[in-house]
């Protein structure tokens, strides 16, 4: 049986927030571990770094042979409070001890109707609003659909080039990626149409003439009339963290709105602070008909929510949305002290400054390294796009070297990208500056020797 290493027993922002390597990696405490789950968890399940948590805290995770690791990953944008956030710990203990569930469909309880109200205040737009609750992003994403064709009468949904939206028959179906997240799972959802996105770095077209194609593509393959929905990721996460060009997204809403199609912007991963505003719509101007939430919401409880104009979250049938465990009272807790964490520690302006030590890092590399073709992002959303030198071929040979690499120097860092080409960081907004200083020089030292 594995034991944890002594001192890794207590999580939180009191572990010592350093990069320290005890053993190879993985240790041997992994490796035991990584040989019961071979036979007992499905080979389909993968996982990118080799070793397995014993705690997390601040910006370090901890391994269960106390290799202590800097968090460039954040569990894929969900703990931007931080791992073991003491206040969203005590308020999950504190609700657990009370009840753990009552189903709200059942037996409603208040901090369900304080999480919707706040999220209501805190998403763009001064209109009356209203949210519903779910467990993961897909479910979400699933929800908004639901409400627009409710609210429509119609059924096509648009989505774009490179877009992640999710795993469940639907949201594989609006997923553009098909290795691994569709490869041999159709037949998928009927009615989902594909857009091309403004990607700057590639088509090199402003805002406005790449909205102009997309909205051509829209009128010609499918008809407004026809259109429930347009589905978009502010920045896309998973397809490579890409920018729109300025001005595409306003485009896109604008043409939405004029249609009587219900924009929605899918901010399951560039919410709630990430991107150095509450959402990343807020930076581009634009007020989605509906924004799907989830992720950094709950501090790492599984929460996700739908939240939008009141009239047209009104519009499914009575009992139409729900699920046993949407809105379970430990994740509305743990999302409340989220939101509080966010507003008393001012985490969007924390995420800004995380984006200038990441922009002034990244760049400085980028200039020494032509393999580094781009540097984009937002706030504690950054990314560099790899590619063979003076090409925009990607290269993502090599972003899967320099991550595993990275992690064997004691550095999180994640990849992402349609070509599988980029490396994004993502660090918890919890992580002390020193720390992120001191895991991009490790960075830098593995694209040096990263041949
Ligand atoms: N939408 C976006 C933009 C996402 O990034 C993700 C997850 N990476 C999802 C939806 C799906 O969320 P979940 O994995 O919680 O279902």
């Amino acid at each position: 049986m594995t034991t944890l290493s002594q001192d890794v027993s207590t999580g939180g922002p009191t572990l010592p927030q350093e990069i320290r390597l005890r053993t190879e990696v993985p240790g041997p405490l992994s490796r035991e571990l990584a040989a019961r789950r071979s036979a007992a968890v499905s080979a389909a399940v993968g996982s990118s770094m080799p070793f397995y948590a014993a705690t997390a805290g601040g910006g370090v995770v901890v391994d269960v042979d106390g290799n202590s690791y800097a968090d460039l990953g954040s569990g894929i944008a969900v703990t931007t409070v931080g791992n073991a956030d003491p206040a969203v710990a005590a308020a999950v203990a504190e609700q657990v001890a009370r009840f753990t569930h009552t189903c709200f469909m059942i037996t409603p309880y208040d901090s369900y109707v304080e999480v919707a109200e706040r999220l209501n205040a805190l998403t763009p737009g001064d209109f009356a609003k209203k949210t519903a609750l779910f467990s993961t992003g897909a479910e979400a994403v699933e929800n908004a659909v639901k409400v627009a064709r409710a609210h429509t009468g119609r059924q096509a949904v648009v989505v774009f080039d490179h877009a992640y939206h999710g795993r469940t028959n639907l949201t594989m179906a609006m997923t553009a990626k098909n290795m691994p997240y569709k490869n041999g799972f159709g037949p998928f959802a009927p009615e989902v149409y594909r857009a091309p996105l403004s990607y700057p770095f590639r088509d090199g077209l402003d805002g406005p003439t790449a909205a102009a194609r997309a909205i051509h593509t829209i009128e010609k393959q499918v008809g407004a009339a026809n259109l429930a929905a347009v589905v978009l990721e502010p920045i896309q996460g998973e397809g490579g963290f890409i920018v729109p060009a300025p001005g595409f997204l306003p485009a896109i809403a604008t043409w939405a709105k004029e249609n009587g199609v219900v924009f929605v912007a899918d901010e399951v991963q560039t919410g709630i602070a990430r991107t150095g505003a509450a959402f990343a719509s807020h930076l581009e101007g634009i007020e989605p008909d509906l924004v799907t939430i989830a992720k950094g919401v709950a501090g790492g409880l599984p929460l996700a929510a739908v939240t939008g104009r009141a009239e047209i979250m009104d519009a499914p049938v009575l009992g139409g949305l729900g699920g046993t465990y949407g809105g379970n009272p430990a994740a509305c807790a743990a999302a409340i002290a989220t939101l509080d964490t966010l507003e008393r520690e001012d985490l969007p302006a924390r995420a800004r400054r995380v984006e200038g030590i990441l922009f002034a890092r990244l760049r400085a590399l980028a200039a020494r390294d032509p393999r580094i073709g781009d540097v984009r992002g937002r706030g504690a959303m950054v990314a560099v796009e790899l590619v063979e030198p003076g090409t925009t071929t990607p290269d993502a040979a090599l972003a899967k070297r320099i991550a595993t690499d990275a992690a064997q120097h004691g550095v999180i860092v994640l990849t992402c990208g349609t070509d599988g080409n980029v490396l994004r960081f993502l660090p918890p907004l919890s992580i002390p500056d020193a720390l992120l200083e001191q895991a991009l020089d490790v960075l830098g030292t593995v694209f040096e020797n990263a041949h």
